[in-house]
């Protein structure tokens, strides 16, 4: 097995969030992407000799995310390029990957790209969608009027299908829906983005908006708290929990009603009401190269210096050994120990595209 050192809270590295692009072709208000990436993006074979060294860590789950990860040409090339990390038997020292996963807002998500991302050995998918009719998903994406909302609408809701239809299986926790809900932006959307799901059969996520970045304006009063989430949806379909698993993000819940199947489940990312640092085995490295501990940081540990003009292995895996066995960050816990007005000025932090959520 993999030697996994444990940070400075005794946690250990299981996931990598990798993004491939700070650009976006939506401009959602509450992350506002970048128009343009950095000078200096990754290499397909800086990408695989980070995630090989991550993996080496202890990493067994890899989420692809941006920025858009669709907009990136190189996708479905790295994905297939990962394989022989997957394919490494239990027990081997050098570690194992063993799920690679996609966040998307889907838009780019036709027939024949969702059909490529499965051949090339993607395992899972999860589309980002904040409505169900075209003014509110133009508001949360940033787009300008209900036309262009409802043209959007349309195509994520034909990638559902595309992946679907290309071997995604929802029942099976590989297609799953995910919606950031503000107080003033869509919290009417609970019911009818549950509604959607339960008829699609898929586990939908709902996310309080964060203060991740400087520019997305996060006052406290614009969370609506995972808890009045779930009371609203429960007491239209009754809910029992199922609990969170261990290291994930979401606290989870069954219908009582059965309705939607065994896939739709509702989960809630309550990361500002009831934080869940005590348990984080994320690291977050963007597309050009930096490591982030935490998705609250302001300042990543830039990793080109090993992987430049070409990626020295045991260098890299000892650069991020070390981060890792340094590890403090638990800004959301901290967070809830600040009055609002601290909260809001507290800190400075990376911008949600750059980091890839
Ligand atoms: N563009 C892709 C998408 O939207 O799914 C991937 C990148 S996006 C940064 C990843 C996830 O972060 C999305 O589900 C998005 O809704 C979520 N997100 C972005 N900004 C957020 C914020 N301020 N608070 C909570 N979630 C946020
Ligand atoms: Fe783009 Fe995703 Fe950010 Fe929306 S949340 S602007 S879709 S990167």
């Amino acid at each position: 097995m993999a030697e996994c050192p444990l940070d400075l809270h005794g946690r250990p590295l299981g996931v990598l969030r990798l993004s491939l692009t700070a650009r976006c072709n939506l401009a959602c208000p509450y992350c506002c992407p970048d128009t343009e990436d950095p000078p200096g993006l990754l290499t397909l074979p800086e990408r695989l000799a980070l995630v090989e060294a991550t993996v080496g860590l202890g990493v067994h789950t890899l989420r692809l995310t941006g920025g858009e990860p669709l907009l990136h040409r190189g996708l479905e090339e790295l994905i297939a390029a990962l394989q022989p990390l997957r394919r490494r038997e239990p027990g081997d020292p050098r570690g194992a990957l063993r799920e690679i996963a996609l966040t998307s807002n889907g838009v780019l998500l036709g027939a024949e790209r969702a059909r490529q991302l499965k051949a090339a050995g993607l395992d899972r998918i999860t589309l980002s969608l904040d409505g169900t009719d075209g003014a509110s998903v133009a508001r949360m994406a940033g787009l300008g009027g209900a036309a262009a909302g409802g043209a959007v609408l349309e195509k994520v809701l034909a990638a559902i299908r595309h992946a679907r239809e290309a071997g995604f299986d929802p029942a099976r926790g590989q297609l799953k829906l995910n919606a950031v809900i503000t107080r003033s932006g869509n919290a009417d959307q609970l019911l009818p983005l549950a509604a959607l799901a339960r008829e699609q059969g898929l586990e939908l996520r709902l996310i309080e908006f964060m203060d991740v970045g400087n520019r997305n304006g996060w006052e406290p009063e614009q969370v609506l708290p995972a808890a009045e989430m779930v009371a609203r949806i429960g007491a239209a379909w009754p809910l029992e929990p199922v609990g969170r698993a261990p290291h994930g993000t979401a606290s989870r819940w069954r219908y009582c009603d059965g309705g939607g199947g065994p896939g739709a489940h509702l989960g809630v990312v309550a990361s500002i009401t009831a934080p869940f640092c005590g348990d984080c085995n994320r690291l977050r490295i963007t597309a050009d190269g930096r490591a982030f501990t935490c998705l609250f940081a302001a300042t990543g540990l830039d990793l080109r210096p090993w992987l430049r003009p070409h990626p020295d292995p045991a260098a890299l895996e000892a650069a991020l050994r070390g981060l890792w066995r340094e590890r403090r960050d638990r800004w959301s816990e901290e967070r809830a120990s600040l009055s609002a007005a601290a909260a809001v000025s507290g800190a400075r932090h990376a911008e949600m595209a750059y980091l890839g959520g």
